[in-house]
């Protein structure tokens, strides 16, 4: 058991809603780890400031969440290569004068995937809706499981293609597409724009999905999703994604604390306060 109580943070602007300090303290619990993890909410512009402050009083490190992955990626002086190749850093580390970068959201997308939900990346399709933030923090880990062909959608195409750009010189196939160019079938077709928030399905047509597909939405609910929804139709199987968030945060954890909590007990739990909630 570690004998200092060490203190981390999640910032962002909004704040309230994060689940991360629930996840942290479970994993806290779980692996008998003595720190505390506590939401900061942080002007738009007061980003910079926050990390001296935070570094001054201690904090051994922080989650960060929007609008900030872009000034973390800036204030990091060491990036892991994942967070370099995604242009936007979610977990700081502060180690001395050091401030390590990292972003585990692609590597707990891919976990969710492959390791949760049993579903085999390599040599598979995969059609990746969206070009925001998120979407560019999966690229490198989906590459890195060597599937056939990534096709990259986005409503405004040049930002697919922009996206792209950056990721030159892997061994797959790799295409930009609008939604209304998208032909064939996918084995994978992740939902990673923010069309759910505001309750709408991304504009792609049904006959790309089938009954062997699989369709993931990064957001998560109580409830399916509408993108869920709409795939289920197709007769695919859909997840949601709650267990990006937990394998994400599980990532963050380790590089912290160098322990490697179990995911699936805070799933089950999480999920059942979200029920709950309902
Ligand atoms: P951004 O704001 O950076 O990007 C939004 C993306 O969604 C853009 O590609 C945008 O397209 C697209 N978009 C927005 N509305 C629509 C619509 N009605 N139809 C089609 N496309 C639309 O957001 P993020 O990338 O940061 O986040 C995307 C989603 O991923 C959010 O729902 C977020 O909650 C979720 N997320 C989940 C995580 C998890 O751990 N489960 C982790 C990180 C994110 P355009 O470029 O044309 O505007």
């Amino acid at each position: 058991m570690s004998q200092a109580h060490d203190h981390y943070v999640v910032i962002g602007n909004p704040i309230e809603h994060s689940k991360s300090p629930a996840i942290h303290t479970q994993f806290a619990l779980q692996t008998q780890q003595a720190l505390s993890y506590e939401r900061l909410l942080v002007p738009v512009d007061g980003f910079e400031g926050a990390i001296k402050d935070l570094i001054a009083k201690g904090v051994r490190g922080a989650n960060v969440t929007l609008p900030f992955k872009l000034d973390a990626y800036q204030i990091a002086t060491d990036l892991t290569p994942r967070a370099h190749a995604a242009g936007a850093v979610n977990t700081l580390k502060f180690e001395g004068d050091k401030i390590l970068g990292d972003n585990t959201d692609g590597v707990g997308l891919v976990r969710d995937l492959v390791v949760n939900a049993g579903v085999s990346l390599q040599g598979s399709r995969i059609l990746l809706l969206g070009a925001g933030g998120a979407a560019r923090g999966v690229i490198l880990p989906l590459l890195s499981e060597l599937p056939a062909e990534l096709v990259v959608a986005n409503r405004t195409v040049q930002k697919a293609q922009d996206l792209l750009a950056h990721f030159h010189g892997h061994l797959v196939a790799l295409a930009a597409s609008s939604f209304e160019a998208l032909s064939g079938e996918f084995d994978v077709v992740i939902n990673a724009t923010s069309a759910s928030l505001s309750d709408s399905v991304p504009n792609i047509s049904s006959s790309l999905l089938n009954k062997q597909s699989f369709a993931y939405d990064m957001m998560y609910g109580a409830k399916p999703t509408r993108f869920m929804q709409w795939a289920s139709k197709q007769q695919s199987t859909v997840r949601d994604g709650l267990g990006m968030l937990i394998e994400q945060a599980a990532e963050s954890f380790e590089l912290w604390r160098g322990v490697r909590p179990d995911t699936a007990a805070v799933y089950t739990w999480l999920r059942s306060q979200l029920d709950q909630s309902s």
